[in-house]
């Protein structure tokens, strides 16, 4: 079994599990090294098959119960996003858009700071949230994009 490094620990992981008020199994922080450090964007999909490779004899179920839970804890967000039939799940939690790279499918965060929406006259409605799915090709253009 062959883990790459993680940015985060075991043990720095299981703190913040503590701090979020879930419980720190084994499985779960088998879980977060993939899904709050390795991974981009991943589908439960790509969880499981991580998983699989790396502990195996998880449940499905135990890996959709701690990806709601984590969504709950506000450690996670869920994405549904136009061009996967998949939830994907996001550890990055903060407000940020996504640009699409159609000829790899990676999905790169946007920072809001890198690119402004504002109506061009007065509304009448007070928007909650915003969605943004930019799609195109990574590394042609100098936007001020990141994919961190
Ligand atoms: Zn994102």
């Amino acid at each position: 079994m062959v883990i790459k490094d993680s940015c985060l620990s075991p043990d720095q992981i299981e703190a913040v599990l503590k701090r979020y008020g879930i419980n720190p199994t084994a499985q779960r922080i088998a879980i977060c090294r993939f899904v709050l450090c390795d991974a981009v964007h991943p589908s439960a999909e790509e969880v499981k098959d991580w998983i699989d490779r790396n502990f195996p004899k998880m449940s499905l179920a135990t890996v959709y119960n701690t990806l709601r839970i984590l969504v709950e804890a506000g450690l996670l967000r869920e994405l549904r996003l136009p061009h996967s039939e998949s939830v994907l799940y996001d550890n990055n939690v903060a407000m940020h858009y996504h640009f699409l790279d159609e000829a790899t499918g990676e999905l790169f965060d946007v920072d809001p700071a890198d690119l402004r929406l504002e109506f061009a006259q007065q509304v009448n409605f007070q928007v909650d949230s915003v969605d943004v799915l930019l799609r195109g090709t990574w590394g042609r253009s100098s936007g001020g994009l990141t994919n961190t």
